[in-house]
């Protein structure tokens, strides 16, 4: 069987685990914790970055930072997974689910306006296989009715924007707010992990309070106060350092991931174009303002049938391909609660999105294999 996915490891992990092991500190914000954190900050540019034990956490983080009260509304795709959801609806928004772009299953930039009232507090854009979202567009958006812009940066780590001005800045570096994933089905991963970006400096301090259960413990260890106790709301959003340890050995390997996967990713657009042109399907577009860091490969099929047929067809052939999201607005738990507005793109790709194995270890012959089903596919 090829499976859909396969973490890769780069051989240095149980390394630095037994590392911090020996040290013998092995709760959070240690060593590897910190250098994780400065690792991104000094890459890309990000504010602070304080590691999670999920993105879903990092989003809670989020919610909690911009002060999400009942009744509140956040805007965001209903192409999405549902923690970009949850962490609102948590802390009592209501969740107002914009369209994706026809060309793209990541929201809609022009749809973003009109859905805006006097409750509105947040824009929630989500990088769908890492390629941007018209960042340009929406944090004029939000700048303009003063909302909060936090990317759900989940499957974007090492790629970017570039605005109309013609700089190219990193995914996660834009929105007040971003939060990344490093679930065993991304890029970089730990397992389980996440990561919470505050580019807005007035979060800063808050933030590392609400990531250290509500306390100021980090201040305490800086020497800036004497002794530390309960200052504010907060949870364990800390991973251990095992884990952190964990994600430094991949992100001292980022590059050799990122262009493996880029090769793999472009023998699949290379195979498939005349395939896709004559069979209607489409293949994954990049938009002009967008990169391209191969977290994904899909094709979105004419109907709903299509797809069925060639997932059954991958099957036969011992292949594991396979669909995404549901629209969250058509989900059992919110479908009664979204004011039946259509969401056409949602829904196509919904029915219609197939996303094929793709990881670091895909032998050449297994994504022969894979790509030769489609072709004998009419
Ligand atoms: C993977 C993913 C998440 C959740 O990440 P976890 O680290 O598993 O919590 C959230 N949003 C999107 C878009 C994702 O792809």
């Amino acid at each position: 069987m090829i499976p859909f996915n396969k973490p890769y490891l780069t051989g240095k992990e149980v390394h630095y685990i037994y590392d911090a092991v020996h040290t013998g500190k092995l709760s959070g914000n240690g060593i590897y914790t910190q250098k994780c954190q400065k690792w991104f900050e000094q890459t890309y540019g990000f504010g602070k970055c304080l590691l999670t034990t999920s993105c879903t956490d990092a989003l809670e983080m989020a919610a909690i930072l911009i002060d999400i009260q009942q009744g509140d509304e956040v805007i965001l795709p209903s192409y999405t997974f549902v923690s970009t959801a949850n962490a609102f609806v948590l802390r009592g928004a209501k969740l107002v689910f914009a369209d994706s772009r026809k060309d793209h299953p990541g929201i809609d930039e022009a749809s973003i306006e009109g859905l805006i009232t006097s409750k509105t507090k947040a824009i929630i854009p989500v990088h769908y296989a890492g390629v941007a979202c018209d960042m340009d567009a929406i944090m004029e958006i939000a700048n303009r009715h003063k909302l909060f812009v936090i990317e759900d940066a989940a499957q974007a780590i090492d790629s970017y924007f570039t605005g109309k001005d013609g700089i190219r800045k990193p995914l996660g570096s834009i929105g007040h707010l971003a939060a990344f994933s490093f679930h065993e089905t991304k890029n970089i991963i730990s397992g389980e992990g996440g990561m919470l970006v505050i580019n807005d400096n007035q979060f800063a301090k808050r933030a590392e309070i609400i990531w250290e259960k509500g306390t100021n413990r980090s201040s305490f260890f800086r020497g800036e106060v004497d002794k530390y106790g309960w200052v504010d709301v907060g949870s364990s959003f800390l991973p251990s350092e095992i884990i952190s340890a964990f994600l430094y050995a991949q992100l001292e390997n980022i590059e050799i991931i990122q262009n493996k996967r880029k090769e793999i990713w472009n023998k699949y657009l290379d195979g498939l174009a005349d395939w896709a042109r004559k069979n209607d399907v489409m293949l994954p577009s990049i938009p002009v303002f967008a990169s391209n860091n191969a977290h994904m490969f899909y094709v979105t099929c004419q109907n709903f049938e299509q797809r069925g047929r060639m997932i059954e067809k991958f099957r036969a052939n011992g292949i594991s391909a396979v669909f995404h999201y549901l629209s969250l607005h058509q989900s059992a738990y919110y479908c009664d609660k979204h004011e039946g507005r259509i969401l056409r793109e949602s829904d196509r790709y919904s029915d219609c999105l197939l996303r094929l194995p793709m990881y670091f270890e895909l032998p050449s012959q297994d994504q022969n294999k894979i790509i030769q089903v489609l072709l004998n596919e009419k």
